[in-house]
């Protein structure tokens, strides 16, 4: 989501979109899924003028490809019908359509709206574990010890410093803890075995 909005996809419509076409996807199959879409119709008049099989077509790349370009066209149709076409910078709002969690919701409203919320994936969940930062159990309950806990000014950073930390360092499986540059910091709760 951070790369598109530096390209200039940094609507909250947009932004929206790449965030449900990213869900069960790999980045690197998300970027072009949402550049291929974003090529034909960025706005949501443009994408409610394509059928949902357009959609569908756009976005195969994609996990559960059939169900997001549905819930693609439905958000489209209804941010013409009830918010005069420009998806306002609402959590709540975000979190009414079809197929959107908090997850999404918080990433857009700090992406593309600049305001603090939290966004809590898989990677942030298990690295501020195992930190020790926070004991939880699930994601969702993280993003709450985290509102409690992250001083406001890292609450949209966490999310784009920590998922390709998550990805790449702090792996679900073997997390290389002997070159990590902050195994002096980390307790490395649950950490079995490492790299
Ligand atoms: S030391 Fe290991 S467990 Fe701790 S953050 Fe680094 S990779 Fe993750």
């Amino acid at each position: 989501m951070f790369e598109l909005a530096g390209e200039g996809f940094n609507s909250t419509f947009e932004q929206l979109v790449a965030c449900m076409i990213s869900i069960r996807t790999y980045d690197e199959v998300t970027i072009p899924t949402a550049h291929r879409l974003f090529e034909r119709a960025r706005t949501p008049l443009q994408v409610s003028q394509l059928t949902v099989e357009e959609i569908d077509g756009l976005i195969h790349t994609c996990t559960f490809h059939e169900r997001k370009a549905a819930q693609i066209h439905v958000i489209a149709q209804r941010v013409l019908d009830e918010f005069d076409g420009k998806l306002p910078c609402d959590a709540e709002v975000l979190q009414s359509f079809p197929g959107v969690g908090p997850k999404c919701a918080h990433l857009v409203m700090g992406v593309a709206c600049n305001q603090p919320f939290i966004s809590v994936d898989i990677h942030v969940h298990r690295v501020t574990n195992r930190w020790g930062y926070v004991q939880t159990t699930t994601p969702e309950k993280t993003m709450i010890a985290l509102e409690e806990k992250l001083p406001q000014k890292y609450w949209i950073e966490i999310n784009r410093l920590l998922v390709p930390f998550g990805k790449h360092i702090c792996t679900g499986n073997l997390p290389k803890c002997s070159t990590c540059p902050i195994l002096d910091m980390c307790q490395q709760v649950d950490v079995k075995s490492h790299r």
